[in-house]
């Protein structure tokens, strides 16, 4: 395992999400070692995970490889592996086979997950959608639930199984909406027996007043009114008491469901924990301006972990864009630094806007002064997404299969994968390519 020594400055990246990407990338041609560690081998697109869960798009459409994107980095280096804990004091990170890597400058990139606001009991019946295999579960529960109600002959049971909740109504949960919706109304529609697909309910529900908070009113008001076109039923104001196998408890009323998705809270990964620094409700380590956690100019936290204050004392967004800005900061103060260059210039989070997508031809763009809806601001969010993706191959593949979804509703990943032949509505396998 390589050890900090006495040749070139060793950088180590925790995590290879936008920010840590970014951080790598900053460093190309530098002198100096990088390794990245991540828990997993793929860099993953977050915001077209709902894609998949909606079975629009395969996995691979939407990760790469990182030993891939660093093939030709000669001073990089991959590991795969769980970090576990950081050893400040001999600027060790802890590795979850024992093993350690040592240190120069570390930076944390290590993303956040979802929070059940002190219910972890409703994981099981309500997952979130945050890695791959999130999104291979639900897709895999939304589509068994209408294989069960297929064959089902109880009418309760039906209901149930043609009920799909999902909870909190920010961006992931208004696409989510909108995707099961279409889903069930347009793909599914004719392929059923004894079922009507189009008799589906998909129930939005947000505990706050109005969908999508960080967008301004008028777009909240519009996102709802065009979600319900597309049929899906949207509960504000109800805040939910209970999940369980048999459906949700909201604004005190029971709804049966048998498919439910949480797209409410955010926890950031423990990375204030490994450090004994301090951290806000949401867990993010509260940086200083320059990303670098107090009293350790060596360590650096970036994106969804970490707390960055603006000058307007509100915190930079949990979004791609702010982790990837993190990732180039960082990156050019260290390599200053390293020049021996003294480096005061304070992170400065520049927002590019606020996009959300609602379903087919519908999304909304806040851009400061230039706010869009419908098919314009849909067309504009299908392009900035497909020129974020890495690769022409990936490019090409996601816009093929939109065209196709959009001209004839077809969607290419309708699989549900099981890990046995007799699991139940369990968590799916992931599909090869
Ligand atoms: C469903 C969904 C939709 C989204 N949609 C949008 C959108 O439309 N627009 C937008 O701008 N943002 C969107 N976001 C938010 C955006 O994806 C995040 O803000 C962004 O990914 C944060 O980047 P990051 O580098 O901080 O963390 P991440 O991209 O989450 O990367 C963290 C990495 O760290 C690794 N890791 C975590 N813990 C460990 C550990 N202990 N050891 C080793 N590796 C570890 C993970 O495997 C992961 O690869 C969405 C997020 C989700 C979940």
């Amino acid at each position: 395992m390589k050890k900090t020594s006495d040749k070139r400055h060793h950088v180590v990246v925790v995590g290879a999400g936008f920010g840590g990407l970014d951080v790598v990338n900053g460093f190309s041609g530098a002198d100096v070692d990088v390794t990245i560690i991540d828990r997993r081998n793929y860099h993953l697109f977050q915001p077209l995970l709902y894609q998949v869960a909606g079975a629009s798009l395969s996995t691979s459409e939407i990760a790469w490889p990182i030993r891939y994107l660093f093939r030709n980095r000669q001073n990089v280096q991959t590991l795969m592996a769980e970090v576990q804990g950081v050893d400040v004091g001999s600027r060790q990170v802890l590795l979850d086979n024992g093993s350690t890597v040592g240190y120069d400058t570390l930076v944390l990139a290590t993303g956040a997950t979802h929070a059940y606001f002190g219910h972890d009991e409703w994981e099981p019946h309500a997952p979130g959608l945050k890695t791959l295999e999130d999104a291979a579960t639900i897709r895999g529960r939304i589509l068994s639930a209408f294989e069960e109600a297929e064959r089902s002959n109880n009418p309760a049971e039906r209901a149930a199984l043609q009920t799909f909740v999902i909870i909190g109504g920010g961006p992931t949960g208004v696409e989510l909406a909108g995707t099961i919706a279409e889903l069930a109304k347009d793909t599914l529609a004719h392929d059923f027996r004894s079922i009507d697909p189009r008799a589906t309910r998909v129930v939005l529900i947000e505990a706050g007043p109005r969908l999508l908070p960080v967008f301004p009113e008028k777009l909240s008001d519009y996102t709802r009114r065009a979600l319900e076109k597309l049929g899906v039923e949207v509960a504000l104001g109800a805040p939910v008491t209970d999940c369980s196998a048999d459906g949700v408890i909201v604004a005190g009323k029971p709804l049966p469901a048998k498919t439910i998705v949480w797209a409410a809270g955010v926890q950031a990964s423990p990375a204030a924990r490994w450090l004994n620094a301090e951290a806000d409700r949401a867990g993010r380590v509260l940086v200083r301006p320059d990303m670098s956690v107090p009293g350790h100019p060596e360590i650096f936290v970036i994106g969804d972990t970490a707390a960055s204050a603006m000058p307007d004392g509100k915190y930079v967004p949990g979004i791609a864009p702010a982790a990837k800005q993190q990732g180039q900061y960082v990156a050019n103060l260290i390599k200053k630094r390293l020049k021996g260059k003294s480096v005061d210039e304070p992170f400065k989070y520049k927002h590019q806007g606020n996009l959300a997508t609602i379903g087919r031809s519908l999304a909304v763009i806040d851009m400061g002064r230039l706010k869009l809806r419908g098919a314009l601001a849909w067309w504009i969010w299908k392009l900035a997404h497909i020129y974020f993706l890495i690769g022409v191959r990936n490019r090409l593949s996601v816009a093929l299969s939109w065209v196709w979804n959009h001209s004839v509703g077809y969607r290419g990943s309708r699989l549900i994968m099981r890990s046995t032949p007799q699991a139940k509505r369990g968590p799916a396998e992931l599909e090869p390519k």
